[in-house]
């Protein structure tokens, strides 16, 4: 009987050639830790439209519910964006089908700098090289989901609309876990909104601060969104746990990554309730498919690695395990094994072989 079972689904673009480098990780860390994974692979997105004429099947619902957790290489490509299929904005997308089907509401992306890279980042010597910094973003709710919705013609004219809200159990849930996060960090979360303009941001930091009360150890600091923004920029050193709906989530997760100097590096998790403990998670990293490099075994593999990092920390409860893998994928980065995203000429697989030999050491 295997401990733990996984999905894997490989996606589009190079999403199968990352995956396929990040299991071999998986496999070695999981006999390093003397625990037996069942890993079911299946199809995602495009790959599952061209098979299945579907984005995602039911049956891959069914079998990430099962899961301990799902792990994914990327999805999406340009032959795939104009399909349009019945259904809301989640029937669209393989992914989003899934987190909304799991309720993967608390996005976890976090960006550290690594200061033997600090070159590929614009910032000044000191300004971020211990960079880390942990965007939490609600990610089944807000502008991206609530309705109304749709166009329509007003008085003539072309009308688009779409409709900020948050109901108080949507705040309150992604509110535990930012202060659950920050306590196994370094005990201070910053909840962005635009309380001075917005009603539902109003209502959001009420319930953030009511919430607040439950965690007296951790220090929480309300922040508008742009200020929020520039600050981290002119002191990103000062950021711990940075938490927003899911669209602040959204231009606060893609801006903390510049302290870490390339897409190709960063892990994301996608959990289906609070940090802490164990719980079901989806993994993937926050690149997309990059079909112009697909095919040609030289993507980047890190972030899909440091994201079974972050699976064996919250779904599998193993975060000793997590940073095993996290230092030698920094290891790994160190001795010049550099893909060519990095300005170097490892491949995907001679990058995850010189994981997995640091990982052995
Ligand atoms: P999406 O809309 O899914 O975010 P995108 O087109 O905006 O996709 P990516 O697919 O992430 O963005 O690609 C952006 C650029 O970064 C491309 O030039 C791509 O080759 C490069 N890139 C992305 N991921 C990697 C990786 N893992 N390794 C090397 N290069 C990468
Ligand atoms: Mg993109």
């Amino acid at each position: 009987m295997a401990d733990f079972s996984i999905l894997a689904l490989g996606g589009d673009g190079i999403g199968p050639e990352v995956l396929a480098a990040a299991l071999d990780v998986t496999e070695v860390a999981s006999g390093l830790a003397g625990i037996r994974l069942d890993i079911a692979e299946d199809l995602l997105h495009g790959a599952a439209w061209e098979a299945h004429g579907t984005f995602c099947r039911e049956e891959t619902v069914t079998a990430a519910r099962a899961a301990d957790a799902v792990l994914v290489g990327a999805v999406g490509g340009p032959e795939w964006d104009d399909i349009r299929v019945p259904g809301g904005p989640e029937m669209q997308d393989g992914l989003m089908r899934l987190r909304k089907a799991l309720d993967a509401y608390a996005g976890l992306r976090p960006a550290r700098a690594w200061p033997e890279l600090g070159r590929f980042t614009p910032f000044r010597a000191g300004l971020a090289e211990r960079a880390d910094i942990m965007v939490l973003r609600e990610m089944t709710g807000g502008v991206m989901f609530a309705s109304p919705r749709g166009q329509e013609r007003r008085a003539g004219r072309r009308y688009g609309f779409d409709t900020a809200a948050y109901d108080e159990g949507e705040i309150a849930r992604i509110a535990h876990s930012g202060f659950r996060l920050a306590r196994t960090r370094k005990g201070r979360l910053v909840s962005a909104d635009k309380a001075n303009v917005m009603e539902s941001y109003k209502l959001w930091r009420a319930v953030v601060t009511e919430v607040a009360a439950e965690y007296p150890d951790v220090t929480l600091t309300h922040m508008y969104a742009d200020n929020c923004a520039f600050q981290m920029m002119r002191t990103p050193l000062s950021f711990d746990v940075v938490m927003g709906c899911n669209l602040i989530g959204d231009f606060l997760s893609d801006l903390a990554a510049v302290v870490s100097g390339s897409l190709g590096l960063l892990p994301s998790a996608c959990l289906c309730g609070s940090p802490g403990g164990r719980v079901k998670g989806i993994y993937e990293p926050v690149h997309g498919s990059a079909p112009d490099i697909a095919g040609q075994g030289i993507a980047n593999p890190a972030g899909t690695i440091l994201s079974v990092a972050m699976m064996f920390e919250h779904s599998l409860a193993l975060p000793a395990v997590a940073r095993r893998i996290e230092a030698a994928v920094e290891r790994a980065l160190v001795s010049g094994h550099l893909t060519p995203d990095l300005g170097g000429t490892a491949t995907t697989r001679g990058f995850a072989d010189a994981v997995t030999a640091e990982l052995r050491a």
